[in-house]
């Protein structure tokens, strides 16, 4: 028998009306034959009101006392949502998580899902209850309330759906919010952004990361980890919205299928770090230890035996890791240096792994619009660049005077005024507006990307289910492969001015040739210099290296290029590898002791790649394999 999750977000059960409407839908689904569990979250406003009266209170409150608190806005939801699917003469039942043993680790406000029991639930479900379900919330093994962090009210309700999955149910996830669905990128900053009908869970789990803000990553994750089917839609209409589904083989035609901008970091710089195995493993276990994720990582080549390491934060854990870091970095002889709020603009797609080109258009349309790129870094299916904020004329004042609402609407226009730009730019670029297949139509015309002779990555082909059996906890990290790429060679330029338009020079220069760049890394060097590096096939090394000193001898002289044909390339694939701190800190770890070192690093939100000397690939390869349990 079919079950199918609704999950109501705060806005879609704000009012009265709203849960009868949330209620018309549960019925409607479980007349149509199924199943049927809602999850809703506190009603509009609710839990920042609890906060403030919290506030009221004490500065510091407990955050076990918190969660007790915060727990009772969902609580007041399901049992409304019950009476009104009861009123309209269905039967339902509610419960909180604790009561369905939805049971969490101990750390309150930001919880992780262990496992959830479904007996008490799947009983009522096949007693023919539509199930009312608390999200947000569960219970850890002392018997406390926890709650799972901000917004996560979806993580339940995709946790949920794979528990009755692995009951032996089939099961459909439906994400009911104030949007029509996924889209290309942000309407409210791209008015012509377009609705998608469907997209991979690699690709979501990408863009919910840079703040597409649809969806919390933690849900995704769940979703891709147990494979849940997931729809979010409109609550306020039937409007079929946007499938989140396993990659489709179509799905390997489009470059890139949206764009995102995350305006709410920082950059870091460490400069001067010994380029010796183990000092990466020292620098991201020690923020790692501290529970602070690290978003984009580039760590250059470096001259001299010193290398170079960017890096960029939450602007919100910046003087956390400053604190931390300080003591490490004296050790060390490097320096930290702060370099200022950012905006991070990325274009993901899954047909990025078969297809190039998508870098060079990036970087065309951003040169053009007249945009200096900080840092680059890419994954298998996204590419990143930072743009930085900071000193943006238009950016900087905050206005005294206008009432709360008003300020804050002026502050959002102020914000991440380059970002915006470049956002707009790489999404016309990419003519994003316009139909494609997936997103509303039929393929366009990709005639200038290249197939790429082998993909960047190949999507893991562990077996989940085996994999999964060995998870302690639902939500632990699941790492699914390790992957060794021996076809590759590097070209790093030293000293490139950093300025707007030289990495698309580059980058033109090397397509027009018919070669394929991989992996791209691009790290501040020095003051106004910046170092870029980049993989192409080792059989085209030779003539990428030609065509890039002669472009770069046209840009400036004093720019030195070197080629490398002696590396390897490993990815280490996953699920849950940015939202976990620890993976980037037991890869580096196992690295550093087998004394074997990173020349590049590059991240996402379902990859780590790295670069070491060849000679020590196939050990590597074994190492990560060991490190990661997957032999
Ligand atoms: N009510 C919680 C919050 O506002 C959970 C959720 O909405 O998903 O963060
Ligand atoms: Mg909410």
């Amino acid at each position: 028998m079919g079950v199918v999750v609704q999950k109501f977000g705060g806005s879609s059960v704000k009012d009265a009306e709203s849960v009868m409407e949330a209620a018309r839908k549960a019925i409607r689904a479980k007349h149509a034959g199924n199943s049927v569990i809602v999850v809703v979250s506190a009603q509009g406003s609710t839990t920042d009101d609890l906060i403030a009266k919290a506030a009221e209170i004490t500065s510091e409150p407990s955050a076990r006392e918190m969660d007790m608190l915060l727990a009772t806005g969902e609580q007041i939801s399901i049992a409304l949502t019950a009476m009104a699917i009861q009123e309209l003469g269905e039967r339902a039942v509610s419960f909180t998580g604790p009561q369905v043993g939805i049971v969490t680790d101990s750390t309150h406000r930001k919880a992780r899902i262990k496992k959830i029991d479904t007996q008490r639930l799947c009983e009522a479900l096949d007693s023919g209850h539509i199930v009312v379900l608390a999200g947000f919330q569960g219970i850890d093994e002392q018997g406390d309330i926890s709650t799972l962090g901000r917004g996560g009210s979806d993580t339940t309700a995709v946790a949920v759906a794979a528990a009755v999955k692995l009951a032996g149910y089939e099961v459909e996830c439906e994400i009911y919010t104030d949007v029509d669905g996924v889209y290309t990128t942000d309407p409210r900053i791209v008015p012509d952004a377009r609705k998608m009908d469907a997209i991979s869970y690699d690709e979501m789990l990408e863009m919910a990361s840079m703040g597409a803000g649809v969806m919390h990553s933690r849900s995704i994750e769940f979703a891709k980890k147990f494979d849940v089917p997931l729809m979010v839609r409109n609550a306020k209409s039937d409007a079929v919205g946007t499938w989140i589904m396993p990659e489709a083989p179509w799905m390997s035609e489009i470059p890139a299928c949206g764009v995102a901008l995350a305006a709410d970091e920082s950059r870091l710089l460490l400069e001067g770090v010994p380029d010796r195995p183990g000092v990466s493993h020292r620098i991201f276990a020690a923020l790692a230890d501290a529970n602070i994720a690290v978003d984009m990582i580039a760590q250059s080549v470096g001259i001299g035996g010193k290398a170079t390491i960017g890096f960029t934060v939450l602007n919100t854990e910046l003087d956390r890791t400053k604190k931390i870091l300080g003591p490490i970095v004296g050790e060390l002889g490097a320096t930290l240096n702060e370099t200022g709020k950012v905006s991070k603009v990325s274009v993901v797609g899954a047909g990025m792994r078969a297809i190039s080109g998508v870098a060079e258009r990036m970087f065309q349309a951003l040169a053009a619009e007249g945009v200096n790129l900080k840092m680059i870094t890419t994954g298998d299916i996204k590419i990143s660049v930072l743009v930085e904020e900071d000193g943006a004329a238009e950016s900087a004042v905050i206005e005294p005077g206008p009432a709360e609402p008003i300020k804050k609407a002026h502050l959002e226009s102020k914000k991440a005024v380059r970002g915006r730009r470049a956002l707009r730019a790489v999404h016309a670029a990419f003519a994003l507006a316009q139909p494609r297949k997936g997103a509303g139509a039929q393929p366009a015309a990709h005639g200038e990307f290249k197939p790429r002779l082998v993909p960047l990555v190949l999507p893991a082909k562990t077996e989940r289910e085996a994999a999964i059996a060995r998870l302690a906890g639902m939500e632990d990290v699941l790492v699914s492969g390790v992957q060794l790429n021996n076809e590759q060679s590097r070209i790093t330029i030293y000293d490139l001015p950093d300025q707007p338009g030289n990495c698309s020079k580059v980058f033109n220069a090397v397509a027009t040739g018919g070669i394929l760049v991989d992996m791209i890394v691009q790290n501040q060097s020095g003051p106004a210099k910046a170092e870029l590096s980049f993989t192409v096939p080792r059989a085209d090394l030779t003539r990428a290296l030609k065509r890039t000193q002669d472009v770069v001898r046209e840009i400036d002289p004093g720019c030195r290029v070197v080629g490398d044909g002696d590396i390897s390339v490993l990815f280490v694939l996953g699920v849950g590898m940015r939202t976990h701190t620890g993976v980037a800190k037991t890869m580096f770890g196992a690295l550093a002791a087998k004394g074997i070192n990173i020349a590049m690093i590059n991240t996402s939100e379902v990859c780590v790649g790295v670069v070491v000397e060849r000679a020590r690939g196939e050990e590597a390869l074994a190492c990560l394999t060991e490190a990661f349990k997957l032999g």
